[in-house]
């Protein structure tokens, strides 16, 4: 008998680990060397964890065998809350953090507890695509508002406004954003969050890259612009504190909760369900957010990730037919293919014929729901020599690459 996957799954599709990797896993089993350029994983490209974060996770193994509170460990909350009164954030408390086997897990989570079948969720294209997913699994839709690649990847805000209907319950921001690298000013926000004050919107921030900032972009919790509106704010340790193994991230609940009661006790209730997240890498959240910042030395200038991101976008500016918005943040550059130049009908194949030929990954544009299959997403984590070679390669492929 044919074993069938669940009609849930019918619009669920997450193609940064889809057939293009698989491919080049197979290809890996056959002896090939594979350039990787498709995910946001800093410690394969040499990013070490912090030792301090380490040493705190060894120490307290030993007592971390059993399960834990199902909204994660008082200690690591409370370093969460005092992190946002920092920022800004008033009136957060430790029973508005949820600890979370990666922000992954709360994404899910947060989305589940919300939507109704057919309920709407605006969502940025190009977006990190597990908010779209999740939106799906979870019986809703996803909408998605256009951001504009020639205002510097700022989401298109009459777009989104445009896109709203009596079933839009909530909109998701992410900021700095994967996979464009724009880091959204304070007056944009603004204009986000008026979007979501005046339909009553829920808002979802994911600020996972809020620490990976470049020259002189800084980041603004959309949170702390909307204090009258019900704000989940989404963050972890494996970006900025290159520990993306240990799955830790956290959400935190802001604004009227009363109003939200009964959303809140859903969340619990998905919470409660999942047990506890991961006990013993939670102990290494309050070393992380109250330590020694170490990302600071590889964001100031001279420092790796800069000399990256610089490199990464200047070879593949100077690729005939490419174009590439300067990321201002996060870990990824997001290239356009000049269509008159490379009339590719399909970015998955486009994917697939260059890992084939160049033994070079990166993901396709559409995987990130673009809707036209002209841009792909690089990380900017590998070396410069690395980067150099990787945009060495695309160039030869794009040369003689018709489709
Ligand atoms: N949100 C964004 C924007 C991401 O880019 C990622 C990972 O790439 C995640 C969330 C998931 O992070 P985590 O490792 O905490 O699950």
């Amino acid at each position: 008998m044919e074993v069938t996957q669940s009609a849930k799954l019918a619009n669920v599709c997450y193609d940064i680990r889809g057939p293009v990797m698989q491919e080049a896993k197979r290809m890996e089993a056959e002896g090939h060397r594979i350039l990787k350029l498709n995910i946001g994983n800093p410690a394969p490209f040499g990013f070490e964890a912090p030792e301090e974060i380490l040493q705190d996770v060894i120490l307290n193994l030993p007592a971390a065998h059993g399960y834990g509170d199902s909204k994660g460990l008082l200690s690591a909350r409370r370093a969460v809350v005092q992190y946002y009164q920092d920022r800004g954030l008033g009136g957060v408390d430790i029973e508005d953090v949820y600890l979370g086997n990666g922000v992954s897990e709360l994404i899910t989570l947060s989305l589940q507890a919300l939507l109704d079948n057919g309920d709407e969720v605006l969502i940025p294209a190009p977006d990190y695509p597990l908010w779209t997913a999740s939106t799906s699994l979870a019986g809703g839709r996803a909408v998605h508002y256009l951001c504009d690649e020639g205002a510097d990847w700022n989401p298109d805000v009459r777009d989104v406004e445009s896109k709203i209907t009596d079933r839009t319950k909530a909109i998701v921001i992410i900021n700095p954003n994967n996979p464009t690298g724009a880091v959204y000013s304070r007056e944009v926000l603004n204009e986000l969050v008026e979007i979501a004050r005046r339909h009553g919107l829920v808002i979802f921030s994911d600020e996972i890259y809020d620490k990976i900032l470049y020259d002189d972009a800084t980041h603004t919790c959309t949170a702390t612009l909307a204090p009258d509106l019900v704000c989940l704010t989404f963050n972890g340790l494996s970006k900025a504190y290159r520990v993306a193994g240990f799955r830790t991230g956290w959400m935190v609940v802001t604004g009227p909760k009363k109003h939200a009661a009964s959303y809140i006790e859903g969340l619990d209730i998905l919470a409660n369900m999942r047990l506890c997240p991961n006990v013993p890498t939670q102990y290494a959240v309050q070393t992380a957010l109250g330590g020694y910042q170490s990302i600071n030395d590889l964001v100031l200038p001279g420092g790796r990730l800069v000399e990256q991101r610089d490199t990464a976008w200047r070879l593949l500016n100077d690729v005939p037919g490419i174009s590439c918005v300067k990321p201002k943040g996060a870990l990824y550059a997001f290239p356009r293919l000049d269509p008159k130049v490379y009339p590719i009908v399909d970015d998955m194949r486009f994917a697939l014929d260059l890992v084939r030929q160049e033994k070079l990954l990166i993901v396709q544009g559409t995987g990130f729901n673009w809707p036209r299959p002209d841009h792909f997403r690089v990380v900017t984590l590998p070396r410069v020599a690395d980067l150099t070679d990787a945009v060495g390669r695309l160039a030869r492929f794009l040369s003689t690459y018709r489709q």
